[in-house]
Parts: C-alpha cells; sequence; structure tokens
C-alpha cells in the first residue's frame, strides 16, 4: 500500500504539507490537514493518515 502524496493538482508542486489527524473539541472531531505553498488546503474528517492520503490523491 502507498502511503505517498500525489503532487498538488494545481501547480504540481511535490513538496506537499501533511499535518497528521488532530481533535478538535469535544466531543473530538479528527481533520487531517493536506496543503501547499500555492494556497490549496484541503481538511480531511479522518483520524486515519492512510485515509487522509488517499482522500487528497483521489482529489487530484
Ligand atoms: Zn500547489
Amino acid at each position: 500500500m502507498s502511503s505517498k502524496l500525489k503532487p498538488c493538482p494545481k501547480c504540481g508542486n511535490r513538496d506537499i504539507y501533511f499535518l497528521r489527524p488532530t481533535p478538535f473539541g469535544t466531543p473530538a472531531v479528527w481533520i487531517a490537514t493536506i496543503s501547499c505553498s500555492c494556497g490549496i488546503t484541503f481538511n480531511i474528517h479522518t483520524k486515519d493518515k492512510q485515509e487522509a492520503i488517499s482522500a487528497w490523491n483521489k482529489r487530484s
């Protein structure tokens, strides 16, 4: 199983910033954030890193 992030769909940058799932609030809502320096920010509601990565990859 690949855990690699695809390049940014907008600018092609491969240096993607991945913020691992973090809980917010009570009850906790888990949010992973993947973003690029071109301004794209993608929030994924998941506790699972793999799921966050595949959500990003499907989007591009
Ligand atoms: Zn970009």
